[in-house]
């Protein structure tokens, strides 16, 4: 699929939110389209088969559009993804896959248009031998496309948090739970003690792996775990079937052998770097060893795009209408959380971004004059599909789930209500 030279809105990434973002501008009628550097859902792709989203199916279903499960319980991995594709195929949402956004520019005449000249690079497009657009040095060909408005819909999750131990990178060592197959009878140390950790660790055992896992605490934290894992793993460590090593941490590994001292022994006089204190206080055999200490988003990006970072977890600058420092450059999803350890912006409570980012952009085209297409608010029935019948093309429909605008307060204030009314979803 051709990248067009210019766009008026560009959709940098394709998971949930971007994917939002693309049908409320398809509905709006502007001019948009999305890349990614990698496919539709890659966030969600590298999760483990099977597993299960903790947020209810209304909460995760995007712009309106109802997500079926086949339990009408919590949807799966594989439920998600390929309602993520139905919607953008639905939509028939321009996407470009294979796309890494690299650096912006300002336009030459930006005085005139404003916006972006925007390079991506290309991971899959080889150029023929004498076609132009190879850029010395770079291994990948660089596309690039001009846009008014840029919406950085990029997540939060693109690397593991390391422990920085030596030994982090044998082939024995993953921060990513597998096919579980892999696991059937061979020891498996599981660091971590969240729902990644906690989840991994009861479907390691179920599919007939012996598990020990070693977390910080004294205990699993209740308040960061799953209300339905939290039994269940309780359960299995108390009836002997799963091991958990509390209050430790990791130093290093080295072949099979994982070695840890006591977490308390880090108090804040200590050097921070748990391998330059004291002697390992044991180790565990393992076959395999899991680092599931969670994910975190590579800042470099905004470094080079000159986006404004805050505080301790690095979060996007941005105002009430999510443009960051940079104007017509605005952030959405769990981009703009920052690195997070106890999280707190998801999918569901992301929604409402989308809706806020629209309005300033349709408040903007209309000032300038510009937006003829920007007043068809009300959707004809041909252009795009299911729409929810309730007279404006912001609301969600039965499922949708999603936040209202600032125009349309009452429903963004239910919304909000039912977030705090049922916050276990
Ligand atoms: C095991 C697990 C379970 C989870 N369960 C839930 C849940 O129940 N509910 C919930 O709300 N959240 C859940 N999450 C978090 C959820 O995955 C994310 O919140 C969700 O994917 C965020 O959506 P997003 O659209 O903001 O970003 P993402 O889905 O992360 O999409 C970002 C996209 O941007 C692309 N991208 C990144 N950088 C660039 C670049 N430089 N150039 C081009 N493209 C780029 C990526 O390839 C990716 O496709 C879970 C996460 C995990 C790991």
């Amino acid at each position: 699929m051709q990248l067009p030279e210019e766009t008026q809105v560009l959709i940098v990434g394709a998971g949930p939110i971007g994917l939002e973002m693309g049908v409320a501008l398809s509905r709006a009628g502007l001019d948009f389209c999305i890349v990614d550097a990698e496919q539709v859902g890659h966030t969600i792709s590298w999760y483990a088969p099977g597993t299960h989203f903790f947020s209810s199916p209304e909460r995760i279903a995007i712009a309106g559009i109802p997500l079926l499960t086949s339990d009408q319980g919590k949807a799966t991995r594989e439920e998600y993804l390929n309602y993520l594709m139905s919607v953008a195929w639905q939509f028939d949402l321009p996407i470009h896959g294979g796309l890494r956004l690299q650096s912006i520019q300002r336009r030459a005449d930006s005085e005139a248009r404003g916006g972006w000249k925007v390079s991506l690079q290309n991971k899959w497009h080889r150029p023929r031998e004498a076609s132009a657009g190879r850029v010395a040095g770079q291994s990948n060909p660089v596309s690039t496309i001009e846009c008014r408005y840029l919406v950085l819909a990029t997540g939060d999750m693109h690397q593991p948090r390391r422990l920085d131990v030596a030994g982090e990178d044998q082939p024995n060592v993953s921060h990513y739970l597998q096919e579980l197959r892999n696991y059937f009878r061979q020891e498996v140390v599981i660091v971590g003690g969240r729902n990644s950790a906690v989840e991994a660790a009861i479907r390691i055992f179920r599919m007939g792996g012996k598990v020990t896992m070693l977390c910080r605490g004294d205990s699993l934290d209740a308040t960061s775990i799953k209300y339905w894992l939290y039994p269940e793993i309780t359960s299995l460590i108390k009836n002997g079937m799963i091991r958990l090593i509390a209050n430790s941490v990791v130093v290093r590994i080295d072949g099979d052998r994982v070695y840890y001292q006591a977490s308390h022994s880090q108090g804040e006089n200590q050097n921070q770097d748990p391998a330059a204190n004291e002697e390992p206080m044991g180790f565990v055999e393992a076959d395999q060893i899991l680092l599931l200490t969670g994910y975190i988003p590579d800042n470099s990006l905004y470094e080079r795009l000159g986006v404004d970072l805050e505080g301790d977890a690095f979060r996007p600058v941005h105002n009430e209408s999510m443009e960051t420092n940079l104007d017509n450059v605005f952030i959405a999803g769990t981009a703009t959380a920052g690195s997070q350890y106890k999280h707190t912006v998801f999918i569901e409570n992301s929604h409402e971004h989308v809706e806020r980012i629209l309005d300033a952009i349709l408040d903007r085209e209309s000032a300038s004059g510009r937006n003829a297409a920007g007043a068809n608010r009300e959707m004809d029935s041909e252009s795009g599909a299911q729409r929810s019948g309730e007279g404006s093309f912001l609301h969600g429909g039965p499922q949708g789930g999603r936040a209202g605008s600032a125009r349309d307060g009452e429903d963004g204030k239910s919304l909000k209500a039912l977030y705090s009314d049922h916050p276990e979803s």
